[in-house]
Order: C-alpha cells, then sequence, then structure tokens
C-alpha cells in the first residue's frame, strides 16, 4: 500500500513539472512570436523586451540619469542645485510641494508616448509610465513617507472629450506598484482653457486659480471609501509640470483640508518660461 502511494505520488510529481515546464515553454514562444510596439516611437520589438525598444530605453535611462532639483524637478547642472532648492526655485514663493520626482526630460520619444495616453487613450503607455514613476518614487527619500496618490482632476466636461482621465490612470498603476492607495480627494470645478494653449506663466497661474476643490459630496466619498487626506503624507501624481501653477493650487487645497506633507510625482518637467536651457553635452536626443 505504502509503496503505490509513493509511486502514485512520484507521477503526479512528474506531470506537474512536466506542465509546467510545457507552459513556461509555450509562453515563452508566444511571448517571442507576438512583437508588440514599442511605447515611444512605435517600432516593432519582440515581447521579451519590455515595453520600450533599444533606442528609446537608452534615451529613458539617459534621461533619467540627469541631475535635476528635488524640489522644483527642473534638470540642470550639479552646480546649481543645492541641498534644498536649486538657484531657480530658490526665488519662486509660491512653490508649495515639499519635494517634486520626475521620470525625465520632455524628449521626444517621451512626448510621443504622453500624448498617446491623453489623446489616443493608449492604456499600455500609462502601465509603462507608471513603471518609470513608481521607480523614481522609490529613489526619494520621502518615498516610504507616502501614504496615498492624489491625481491632479480632470473636469467632467474635458473627461467627455478625452478617451480617458490621464492622471488617473497613471496614478492608479503606480499606487499598484507602491501598494500605496489612490485618493481622488480634490476635484475641478471649473473647466478652464486647457494649460498646453498657454504660453506664459501668469497666464497658466491665472487659468488655474480656484479650479480645484476637496471632493466632499457623499457619492464622492463612497467611491474613495470615504477615506480623508487629513493628517496624511500624499502625493500629487500628473503627467507633466510646467510652470508649477497646477501643482501649486492642487497643493493649496490639499494643505486646507489637513494633510501633513504633500509631495508631487510627474513624468516630466518641460522647461518653462525663464529656465535655464539644460541639454548637457552627449544627449542621444
Ligand atoms: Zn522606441
Ligand atoms: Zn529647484
Amino acid at each position: 500500500m505504502g509503496t503505490t502511494n509513493r509511486l502514485l505520488g512520484t507521477g503526479v510529481g512528474v506531470v506537474s513539472r512536466t506542465w509546467t515546464l510545457s507552459r513556461d515553454l509555450v509562453r515563452g514562444v508566444v511571448t517571442l512570436a507576438s512583437p508588440q510596439t514599442c511605447v515611444c516611437c512605435g517600432e516593432w520589438i519582440a515581447g521579451v523586451e519590455g515595453m520600450f525598444c533599444h533606442a528609446c530605453r537608452k534615451q529613458l535611462d539617459w534621461g533619467m540619469s540627469l541631475h535635476y532639483c528635488r524640489r522644483c524637478g527642473r534638470t540642470q547642472a550639479l552646480e546649481s542645485i543645492h541641498e534644498e532648492h536649486c538657484g531657480r526655485c530658490k526665488h519662486e514663493r509660491f512653490w508649495n510641494v515639499a519635494g517634486l520626482a520626475r521620470v525625465g526630460l520632455y524628449t521626444p520619444r517621451l512626448q510621443n508616448a504622453l500624448l498617446d495616453l491623453k489623446y489616443r487613450g493608449r492604456l499600455r503607455n500609462a502601465d509603462a509610465m507608471a513603471g518609470l514613476l513608481a521607480a523614481v518614487i522609490r529613489k526619494q527619500s520621502w518615498a516610504y513617507e507616502i501614504e496615498a496618490l492624489v491625481p491632479v482632476p480632470m473636469h467632467w466636461l474635458r473627461r467627455l472629450q478625452r478617451p480617458c482621465n490621464h492622471a488617473n490612470v497613471l496614478a492608479t498603476e503606480t499606487g499598484k506598484r507602491l501598494g500605496v492607495p489612490v485618493i481622488p480627494a480634490v476635484g475641478r470645478t471649473r473647466h478652464g482653457r486647457s494649460q498646453v494653449d498657454l504660453p506664459s506663466m501668469t497666464q497658466r497661474f491665472k487659468n488655474v486659480e480656484g479650479c480645484f476643490a476637496i471632493r466632499a459630496g457623499w457619492l464622492d466619498r463612497l467611491s474613495w471609501r470615504g477615506t480623508s487626506v487629513k493628517g496624511r503624507t500624499v502625493c500629487i501624481i500628473d503627467n507633466l509640470a510646467k510652470t508649477g501653477a497646477t501643482l501649486y493650487e492642487v497643493s493649496k487645497v490639499l494643505r486646507k483640508a489637513g494633510a501633513k506633507r504633500i509631495y508631487a510625482a510627474v513624468v516630466s518637467r518641460p522647461a518653462s518660461p525663464g529656465d535655464p536651457v539644460s541639454r548637457p553635452g552627449g544627449d542621444p536626443w
């Protein structure tokens, strides 16, 4: 009887191992045989390469390796960056987030990936960008303080015009990777012009002034399980920070709601008017 059981056990083990091996083999062949496109440039790549082609990956790594101010996210030479600020944000009294993490420079490849997400609803791009966002957040000294992610909100009228709420999708995917909840605590109360059309810093600040408020309706509270930002350290998530006007307004609302400390993370911080032009030598653009 004992011998029969042992033989039976060995047989089951062999079948199980053979099944696992065959499944892994089939999965490997399917991945290799089903190429996909790079999220940045659209080139066909083998599934095993991930979501970026070699050239885009190289450029992303380069952009991520450049020095940037941990307070405002501007890419600059190391000499211009001091411990708590840089030569530029030192004079920006409005800057009210404790730290800003960014993935890289607003290179044409990163721009393509973000525009495809924002205007064409390519959710796969959000997945790829969230992977990068989570990686840069983990590198911050404040990474383990974060208790919730707060996406920059979109007005419901704008949402009707767009295929997706890009900041919300980015926050959701980043939250999954970091194991941090997403609290869409802030809502957009006024449908203003898109910041993209406004070139000057003053116009951008004016355009978003008073546009945000804490979502306090019973339906809102139900949808994010009544969680409040009061007493919590939060991180605002968006695709870009250009002048910092939107982050400033959202941060004001969060502070008023009792948030303990406010950080922000964006995919890129493009140069804004008056910024030093920072394109260090040897860049692979
Ligand atoms: Zn590519
Ligand atoms: Zn700075």
